[in-house]
């Protein structure tokens, strides 16, 4: 929850109606400062190293401690921040997070598949976030409004989500990497169920992907799906480490050129229903909470005030006796102050003789608030 902090307080902060496509477009505007400008963003994170390899004692998240020291965390530094020559990549190196539907209106759908103990993968609409277990198979329904160019492909990259790990290049964790003898055992994605399925890594950024032919859907059927695994936990030591990664699909022509892209955060996990019920609810609580508390600040006065005057009229002689001590910087700010209590205490000593006097005259029955200065009683 600590890791999502971040996205969510801000976007929490910019409204709480926004659509997914609004998020999207707000992930993109944090998604997408220079790169030059995260690793001094990244000092201010607790989970994040150094560019120079050596680990700042005091950022140390307690997590990390406990989980144990991982000498490939070195290793896995990614090439991005290792910038021996001092030249800072260009921003385009880090993937656009945007939905875009296109000329072809690309969507993507899951299967409703609950939040069972024992599913092993599902997708959450409310936070448009698939939760799945290592290695298990998630399929994900490709729609299309029109057939796409001959030789179309649909590419999956993964990346992560807070702007102070968007620069790390995803990839799986060496423990993960070590017991696995495929030639792409360092993809985190991989698409299952087809032989045509192939794997990229970017020579200049070393993001990887993962493309398969886009194949029109089968007959009596609209959509197309694919078989997407995720070969590494959210939490795995020196790979994701329980930073949030979101998935980019795209539709591109065989040249590259992206025809629609959409996104969704993933969290590979021991338990994807407990995890996404969770989740889910945290959500609507927060929502529920922070519209309590607009209400609460839109109409304070008729509450208080309410309360302050029949406590005043159930102990109209029991007044508040305790004296408080406020120190007040600066002499014009403290005699401006030392005025209102003054004339406060002023008006204390006026009703306190007005009531003196008002005891004598029977107390009407509906008016049970205390008389205060300059008001007119009910009954006159
Ligand atoms: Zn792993």
């Amino acid at each position: 929850m600590m890791e999502e902090q971040g996205l969510d307080s801000l976007q929490l902060s910019q409204g709480l109606a926004m659509s997914q496509d609004s998020f999207q477009q707000l992930w993109d505007t944090v998604a997408t400062p220079s790169i030059s400008t995260i690793p001094a963003a990244m000092t201010m994170d607790q989970e994040t190293w150094r560019p120079d390899g050596q680990m700042d004692i005091m950022l140390i998240n307690d997590h990390v401690l406990t989980d144990g020291f991982d000498e490939n965390l070195f290793e896995n530094l990614p090439p991005e921040m290792v910038t021996k020559d001092g030249v800072t990549p260009p921003a385009s190196t880090v993937p656009v997070t945007t939905d875009y539907p296109g000329e072809y209106d690309f969507q993507l759908r899951f299967q409703k598949s609950g939040t069972a103990k024992s599913v092993t993968s599902t997708y959450s609409e409310l936070l448009n976030k698939l939760y799945c277990q290592l290695a298990k198979t998630s399929p994900v329904e490709v729609l299309v409004s029109k057939e796409p160019p001959q030789g179309a492909v649909l590419r999956a990259t993964a990346v992560y989500k807070k702007t102070e790990h968007v620069a790390d290049v995803v990839r799986r964790c060496p423990h993960h990497q070590n017991e696995d003898a495929a030639e792409h055992r360092s993809h985190l994605i991989r698409v299952e169920g087809s032989q045509r399925a192939q794997y990229f890594e970017d020579p200049h950024t070393k993001r990887q992907s993962v493309t398969v032919p886009y194949e029109p859907p089968q007959l009596g059927s609209e959509m197309t799906t694919i078989l997407l695994s995720f070969m590494c936990n959210s939490s795995c030591m020196g790979g994701m480490n329980r930073r949030p990664i979101l998935t980019i699909l795209t539709l591109e022509t065989t040249e590259g050129l992206v025809l629609g892209r959409r996104c969704f955060e993933v969290r590979v996990c021991a338990c994807p229903g407990r995890d996404r019920k969770t989740e889910e609810d945290n959500r609507t609580k927060m929502q529920n909470g922070t519209k309590q508390t607009k209400k609460r600040k839109s109409n304070p006065a008729p509450d208080t005030t309410s309360v302050k005057k029949s406590k005043s009229a159930s102990s109209a002689e029991e007044e508040d006796k305790d004296v408080f001590v406020l120190h007040v910087r600066g002499r014009e700010r403290y005699e401006m102050l030392k005025k209102i209590n003054d004339g406060l205490e002023l008006l204390d000593k006026e009703s306190k003789t007005k009531s003196k006097v008002k005891q004598e005259v029977p107390v009407p029955s509906c008016g049970k608030r205390l008389l205060q200065r300059g008001e007119r009683s009910d009954s006159d």
